[in-house]
């Protein structure tokens, strides 16, 4: 491994060098979607940006192991543990239950997630498969004197703790203590205003679908309390990174360390990495808000998803990023300008190994460098106008492309090829060409015609040439 990895972690809140607990091997967490809606680009943003770590990570010599859950029961829609159940909430609003709508937006999720060039996590856990695991789990907490039963429901008692507010300065938190006080809706259970449920048997929410047998009587399980079992179920007492968007910094990952390190008895996970958000003109983009944005709907537009991957690559993960049609079209112009480059080299003789070694130190540099994509971008630029032959450039390409996942040489070669052609259309179009020839050859000039319109009508232009008839998309 040539250089330090680095990036900023949200725990000791410096850009520190990464170090994992087994030289060269990984274990990382990253909380995965709530499925009772569409992620939106914003979700997907942070999805994408974590990618990008992983790869990255990968590029400098580490192998890395990635859990990540779907949050299919437990989510309220308030992190006060108050408001309704987000799963059941979608069920209500598309008259399904609540498995179909959990199937449903996890299918839909891993379409998108897909379709912007990430690589699926190790292992993909939904919560409901768990319920053993977290009901274990509240059963030692309340051993070991960290939890209590108040009203049927099992709550974390954060007074227990010495610093419950693990990711705050001293400013932040008194600001957070005075947010609590003021935002929460009273829950007259709690011995403190921090305490959160880990599992929930009395609610108001009667028609809870989703609920198991529990020591507490029948219930279902707080949300907080699943990526702490999904990510020791799989990879044990500890944890290198834990991912997130910022918004999970408070309350949820705060309570994951919570309750995780009470069980464990030591430090769970010493990495924290937390991407920022993607905001719209009115602010940050969420479920609950409006229209939803998606992938798939930016496809439908003509947008190609890797086009939003290059968009989000450009940027920091760190700062905030303020989406708008323009920007992706900017975007866009640049990605085809850069595709079109790239179309351009031709496979010629030696790789040159020195300035393949030179330009690849350059990229690892970047992205080990507190994950700097824009600048692994600029040294694909630099390599593209290096003073090098077609074949090293290529080689640069595709090395880089392990990392930025744009299919830059599979777009290339679009680019070359022309236009591919769904071989389903090519064979009505031929088709057709025939139909046309035999009412031609018997005089049926209507028909012809007919056939005519009937291929434009379906995007085909057709021309009589010497060479016989050509046909083509407009
Ligand atoms: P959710 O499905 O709402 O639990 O969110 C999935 C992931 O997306 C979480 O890691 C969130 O922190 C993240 N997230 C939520 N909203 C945004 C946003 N507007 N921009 C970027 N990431 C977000
Ligand atoms: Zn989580």
């Amino acid at each position: 491994m040539a250089n330090t990895f680095t990036f900023y972690n949200t725990l000791s809140r410096t850009i520190e060098e990464f170090v994992p607990r087994e030289e060269g091997k990984v274990s990382m967490y990253t909380c995965g979607p709530t499925v009772y809606h569409y992620a939106h680009i914003g979700n997907i943003r942070t999805y994408i940006m974590q990618d990008a770590l992983i790869k990255s990570l990968e590029y400098a010599g580490f192998n890395v192991k990635r859990v990540m859950n779907i949050t299919d029961v437990g989510h309220l829609s308030s992190d006060a543990d108050t408001g309704e159940d987000k799963m059941l909430a979608g069920a209500k609003r598309e008259h399904k239950s609540v498995m179909e709508i959990a199937k449903f937006y996890t299918d839909a999720f891993f379409k998108d997630f897909d379709a912007v060039g990430n690589k699926r996590p190790d292992v993909i856990e939904p919560a409901t498969n768990c319920i053993p695991e977290f009901i274990h789990m509240v059963e030692v907490l309340l051993e070991k004197g960290y939890a209590y039963v108040a009203g049927g429901n099992v709550y974390f008692d954060t007074s227990k703790l010495d610093d419950y507010y693990v990711f705050s300065s001293s400013v932040e938190k008194e600001q957070l203590e005075v947010g609590v006080r003021d935002d929460v809706e009273e829950d007259a259970n709690k011995k403190n205003k921090t305490d959160f449920v880990l599992w929930f048997t009395k609610s108001k929410f009667e028609d809870q679908a989703l609920k198991w047998d529990s020591p507490w009587g029948v219930g279902y399980p707080g949300w907080h309390i699943e990526c702490s079992c999904i990510s020791m179920k799989h990879l044990g007492e500890y944890i290198d990174i834990h991912c997130g968007g910022v918004d999970n910094i408070f309350p949820h990952h705060t309570n994951e360390i919570a309750q995780s390190e009470s069980y464990l008895g030591h430090e769970w996970c010493k990495y924290w990495f937390h991407s920022n958000h993607l905001n719209d003109q009115s602010g940050k983009m969420s479920k609950s808000k409006g229209a939803i944005l998606t992938v798939s709907l930016l496809q439908e537009k003509g947008y190609d998803p890797l086009v939003y991957r290059f968009f989000c690559l450009q940027s920091h993960y760190r700062k905030p990023l303020v989406f708008s049609y323009e920007a992706l079209d900017q975007a866009a112009a640049t990605f085809n300008k850069l595709v079109k480059r790239i179309a351009e080299l031709k496979e010629d003789g030696e790789v040159d190994k020195a300035v393949v070694e030179q330009y690849e130190n350059s990229f690892r540099e970047a992205v080990s460098g507190d994950l700097n994509t824009a600048m692994a971008i600029t040294v694909l630029y630099d390599a593209l106008k290096a003073d090098t032959n077609d074949a090293t450039k290529l080689y640069l390409v595709n090395s880089f492309d392990k990392v930025l996942s744009l299919d830059l040489i599979g777009h290339a070669k679009a680019l070359s090829e022309g236009p591919s052609v769904d071989p389903e259309l090519e064979k009505y179009v031929l088709d057709a060409i025939e139909r046309r020839a035999q009412a031609k050859k018997a005089k049926d000039f209507a028909t012809a015609d007919a056939i005519r319109d009937e291929l434009l009508s379906k995007g085909v232009e057709i021309k009589d040439t010497r060479e016989g008839v050509k046909w083509q998309l407009i």
